[in-house]
């Protein structure tokens, strides 16, 4: 599931294959931009901004978001394209395709950032800015902790997976009240930590420990031993968001 850091990590090999380099293809399979073609100019930048990433092309930017199921995926000309296919960039031998995008717009390259200009402190952004979201965060603070650091107007690349890691490292219960959260500071740079120590991998850790199975704390892990305590992994998917957590060491 794309979280901040798949998002960087992605902006970050596509940026290493596509810039510096002219685009000698350019093929966009959404019907409002499908006449676009920046082909014949050159790739200056890739980036991520939250969940967000832009290819900035000479005086356009490339902007996508994959939500649940988007990718982006690079390689040689053989690289596979289908229906699925929203995008293909070539360069020279380079080609890369954004598959499933449910975002996918083509956006003048001196205004791109108003898209992203509603969330909060990025958590891999160059001015993260952890005092401000720690404010943001408790700003309400009778809503729920999952629901609080998914609110991307919050602080800006929590998913799922990092929503669930994080309340059980705090010992709270997704439910529980965000004003709860002693310590809102270390609770922000917690997450700062788990995204900018995985960004630059696929496989997500957050126990610290890389090995098949034991990467993360609770999420994916219902019915399975919590690995402080022992106690069985609750699970609920009913509601918007799915939630895992310890009913012992989390309050
Ligand atoms: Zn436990």
């Amino acid at each position: 599931m794309p979280e901040g850091d798949t998002v960087w990590h992605t902006a970050a090999t596509l940026g290493r294959h596509l810039v510096g380099r002219t685009l000698t293809r350019c093929d966009v399979r959404v019907p409002r931009f499908a006449t676009v073609d920046l082909s014949g100019q050159v790739v200056d930048e890739a980036l991520s901004r939250g969940k967000h990433l832009f290819i900035r092309v000479g005086r356009a930017s490339i902007h996508s978001h994959m939500k649940m199921d988007g990718s982006w995926r690079v390689g040689e000309h053989r690289l596979r394209v289908d229906h699925r296919t929203r995008i293909i960039l070539e360069a020279g031998a380079v080609r890369a395709a954004g598959v499933d995008l449910p975002v996918l717009e083509i956006l003048d390259r001196d205004r791109d950032e108003d898209v992203v200009a509603h969330l909060g402190p990025d958590l891999l952004g160059r001015d993260w800015d952890p005092q401000r979201a720690a404010a943001n965060l408790m700003a309400r603070p009778d809503r729920p902790i999952a629901e609080a650091l998914l609110d991307q107007r919050v602080l800006a690349g929590v998913g799922n997976v990092y929503c669930n890691e994080l309340c059980f490292v705090s010992g709270r219960l997704p439910t529980a009240p965000v004003g709860a959260v002693g310590d809102p500071l270390r609770l922000v740079a917690r997450a700062r930590d788990m995204l900018w120590a995985n960004r630059s991998r696929w496989d997500r850790c957050t126990t610290g420990d890389t090995r098949a199975g034991r990467r993360l704390w609770v999420y994916g892990r219902a019915g399975q031993g919590c690995r402080r305590c022992g106690a069985a992994i609750n699970y609920d998917g009913s509601g918007e968001r799915v939630a895992y957590w310890c009913p012992v060491c989390q309050r």
